[in-house]
């Protein structure tokens, strides 16, 4: 019996303070604040009886896990069963295959895991997630759902379901933690690694071979379009130290370019930025882009969608079709880590 609580406080111990010990930053799939210490713990789910079988898989461990949602502006409290789809409906077309839809659906129970366990969000301190995508995750009710689904929805939240259910308590784990799962929409040729983009190393968040294209991706390729007033203004509110006189087309130098052209940082004005921070400035889709200008007219072409780290959705919507299984999806995007339930 004492040895049982001994090995459970362990356990505690690890999940809770190993992330923090381990120093890894929690970088979301959008910039995000930094995480806070951990001292108003949520909730966290009630180990069940030891089962005899220690090893193996507790069936229903998403749906004793109790979670606090913030969603709507309401605090409610939920399981993660239910809340997992709620993401899944928000963050992947549910038309995608159902291998993909498990990927994504194991990525955001570790994502919100792996954020309990730094800490939880300085924004709700009273609740575990929240909805807003530039904090959390997305999150969507079964009736919004079925609302733009139409004639599919049934088909469509079946499908959400499995995806759930069928990984019920899998995470991403790296060294038997749950990482930092971040995602995003499509990539151009490779993702990136989390150095290049947020400035911070992680050995599972590497640059990798991702084979979405302009055929797999809708709206693969974009356009944003500024007069030179409307651009000045923007950059000199992100950047007041920005130097922005004459033509635009001298605002921007030592632009810094991987060969599938995302850019890695520049020179605005004489303020070094990361292409990812121009991205989050101007609104654009992606910081794989090239400028044009026109007159007072400046054009950004971009290709992809989001800021390219960890996993790629569109890419594993091809990967899927081509045969992986959702555990070599993941382990594809998450350099070094193993599918499984937390032990
Ligand atoms: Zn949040």
């Amino acid at each position: 019996m004492g040895k049982q609580i001994a090995v459970s406080l362990l356990l505690i111990f690890l999940i809770f303070f190993l992330p923090w010990l381990w120093g890894g930053p929690a970088r979301a799939p959008e910039p995000r604040p930094e995480p806070q210490p951990a001292e108003d713990l949520p909730p966290q789910p009630e180990e069940d009886d030891p089962a005899p079988d220690s090893g193996s898989r507790e069936p229903g461990r998403d749906s004793t896990t109790v979670l606090n949602l913030l969603a709507d502006g309401k605090l409610q409290q939920t399981d993660m069963e239910t809340y997992l789809m709620g993401v899944v409906r928000a963050e992947m077309p549910a038309a995608f295959h159902q291998e993909a839809l498990k990927a994504q659906a194991v990525a955001a129970r570790t994502y919100i895991l792996h954020k309990i366990a730094g800490g939880g969000s300085a924004n709700h301190p009273q609740a575990d997630a929240c909805d807003d995508i530039t904090c959390c995750q997305a999150y969507k009710t079964q009736a919004d759902a079925a609302a733009d689904w139409g004639e599919h929805a049934a088909e469509y939240e079946e499908k959400i379901r499995r995806a759930v259910t069928e990984t019920d308590g899998e995470c991403v784990l790296y060294e038997g933690a749950p990482v930092l799962a971040v995602f995003h929409s499509s990539s151009v040729g490779t993702t990136q690694d989390a150095q290049s983009v947020w400035s911070a190393s992680l050995p599972y968040l590497q640059s990798v071979e991702t084979p979405e294209g302009e055929d797999t991706v809708p709206n693969y390729r974009s356009t944003a379009v500024f007069s030179a007033g409307e651009l000045g203004e923007r950059l000199r509110e992100a950047l007041p130290e920005a130097v922005l006189e004459g033509s635009p087309s001298n605002w921007f130098t030592n632009i810094q370019q991987q060969p599938a052209g995302m850019v890695t940082s520049l020179s605005v004005g004489g303020v070094e930025v990361g292409g990812n921070r121009l991205r989050t400035i101007l609104d654009l889709r992606s910081a794989c882009f090239t400028i044009a200008f026109d007159g007072d007219e400046v054009t950004f072409s971009v290709s992809g969608y989001g800021h390219g780290v960890g996993m790629s959705q569109y890419g594993s919507n091809v990967l899927a079709e081509g045969g992986m299984t959702y555990q070599e999806i993941l382990k594809w995007y998450y350099t070094g880590t193993e599918v499984g339930v937390i032990q």
